[in-house]
């Protein structure tokens, strides 16, 4: 079977079937946004790796290197923040061109330095080779640290728990349509593209509330990132489309260019925010205590089916988000 047929998912299962033998105690590996290593009884390290790559992830003329720097640690430490956890330590492996400059590796490493020093993550090691005549690939691995008690997965999503985000959605995938189509790009949404912000603070405070559910970050789209929750909890949703966030930037764009909302806002991803599940009857009170605004979008249900309902109470049919094959 080609992996174009198999998937990206697919490939990720054969993987973890193969290993699916080897057991250690405690350990979680493969299927939530970072692994689980214990330290003691009461606390843990969460491990977490993702690779961007030149054509696939970021266009070499599109982005500075100082943003693409702070963009492959800001993408894992998302992660990291995802599961509840305070991020501490980061390995970084490049693989990039000769013809690049020391200048433009002095800017990479700036951006990527600024988003440690926010942080006081401590970049600890890495790996670095040249990219010959392939594309430039950079990889980064980030390990946080978090009380046990505080983990939060994609498994803990309960039936008639309110789904909710915590960011507008769509922005960045909008962001890069447009570059691909040769636009202007203002440069506020530009920046939510180049340079996301991951939601430190935030997921960090949703792993001590016991009403947070289920929790991970929003890197492929709702559409996507919803069924991994819906899978792994052994759930369905329905998704109010009316509900979902998005700037005036984006609805008016969409209006312009008579483009679908839906294919940025439920499907276009790298939206970096938090997906959750969050216990109804404590939904009102854990949204007046946030320090930022959390959007209810849509409601968790039995069996296992994901379905988008409109404000006319219609099903709206949606293309998943992304996939690498
Ligand atoms: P995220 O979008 O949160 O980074 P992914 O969708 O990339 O997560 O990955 C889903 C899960 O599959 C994660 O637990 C990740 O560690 C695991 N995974 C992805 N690719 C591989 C691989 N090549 N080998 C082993 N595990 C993998
Ligand atoms: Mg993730």
């Amino acid at each position: 079977m080609y992996l174009k047929d198999l998937g990206e998912f697919g490939l990720i299962d054969q993987i973890k079937d193969r290993f699916k033998n080897m057991v250690v105690a405690g350990v979680e590996g493969i299927g939530d946004d970072c692994a689980v290593i214990p330290i003691d009884n009461t606390r843990s390290y969460v491990v977490t790796t993702d690779m961007l790559v030149e054509g696939k992830h970021f266009l070499l003329d599109k982005i500075s290197p100082g943003e693409l720097g702070y963009k492959s640690l800001a993408v894992n430490i998302s992660d990291v923040a995802s599961m509840g956890a305070t991020p501490r330590f980061s390995l970084l492996s490049l693989s990039v061109h000769k013809e690049s400059t020391s200048e433009w590796c002095e800017e990479f490493i700036k951006g990527y330095h600024k988003l440690s020093a926010e942080h006081n993550i401590l970049l600890i090691g890495g790996d670095t080779t040249a990219a010959d005549s392939g594309h430039m690939t950079i990889s980064v691995t980030a390990i946080g640290e978090v009380e046990n008690i505080n983990i939060k997965r994609r498994n803990a999503a309960k039936v008639d728990d309110i789904i909710a985000v915590n960011t507008l959605l769509g922005d960045s995938s909008l962001a890069l349509r447009m570059m691909l189509e040769g636009l202007t790009v203002e440069p506020s949404l530009m920046a939510k593209h180049n340079a996301p912000s991951p939601c430190v603070k935030d997921g960090i405070w949703f792993g001590t509330k016991e009403s947070v559910g289920a929790m991970m970050d929003i890197s492929d789209g709702i559409s996507s990132d919803i069924r991994h929750i819906c899978n792994l909890s052994g759930c369905g949703a329905t998704i109010f489309t009316h509900a979902l966030p998005s700037s005036d930037a984006l609805k008016q764009r969409c209006r312009e260019m008579n483009w679908n909302e839906y294919d940025f806002t439920l499907s276009g991803g790298e939206d970096y925010g938090l997906l959750m599940t969050i216990n109804s009857s404590k939904f009102e009170s854990l949204k007046r205590e946030y320090f930022g605004t959390l959007y209810p979008i849509g409601v968790i249900t039995s069996g296992c089916e994901v379905q988008y309902i409109n404000s006319e109470c219609k099903t709206v049919t949606q293309k998943l988000g992304f996939n690498h094959f």
